[in-house]
């Protein structure tokens, strides 16, 4: 299996899988040499991280994550860059009462974030366990 995202390749074997392939072959009277079964897709881990983005606007408070994309048009892009938010940043969610603004803190600096800009910001919740690191 070989994940497009990342590009692991995870071996695996199976008997049931290995028979099933001589039956078949040998119905069309082919004598195998060898053989190679590819699987493409998306690996448990790149899963894992993709399911775990969401718009900043559904963070709540108290809540860290790391900005993993900055959406929208580049009018948007361009502003959220000027205020001093960046891809990689690790933001701390302060007030989110799901409505109205969103207050983020970077660091020790303090963020006003509009409903419709929060949107755009795609992060990826920090888990305490991870951000000891
Ligand atoms: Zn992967």
């Amino acid at each position: 299996m070989i994940c497009t995202k990342c590009g692991k390749i995870i071996e695996f074997e199976n008997d049931r899988l290995e028979q099933l392939q001589s039956q078949v072959v040998a119905g069309f009277g082919f004598h195998m040499l060898q053989h190679r079964m590819e699987i493409y897709g998306i690996c448990a881990d790149c899963l894992k991280s993709r399911e775990q983005r969401m718009p900043l606007q559904a963070a709540k408070p108290g809540e860290r994550a790391v900005i993993r994309e900055l959406t929208g048009g580049s009018n948007i892009r361009m502003r959220l860059l000027s205020m001093g938010l960046r891809v990689g940043d690790t933001v701390e969610v302060i007030t989110n009462n799901g409505q109205g603004q969103l207050v983020v803190a970077v660091d020790f600096h303090r963020f006003v974030l509009g409903r419709g800009m929060s949107q755009k910001i795609i992060v990826q919740p920090v888990h305490p366990e991870a951000a000891k690191s």
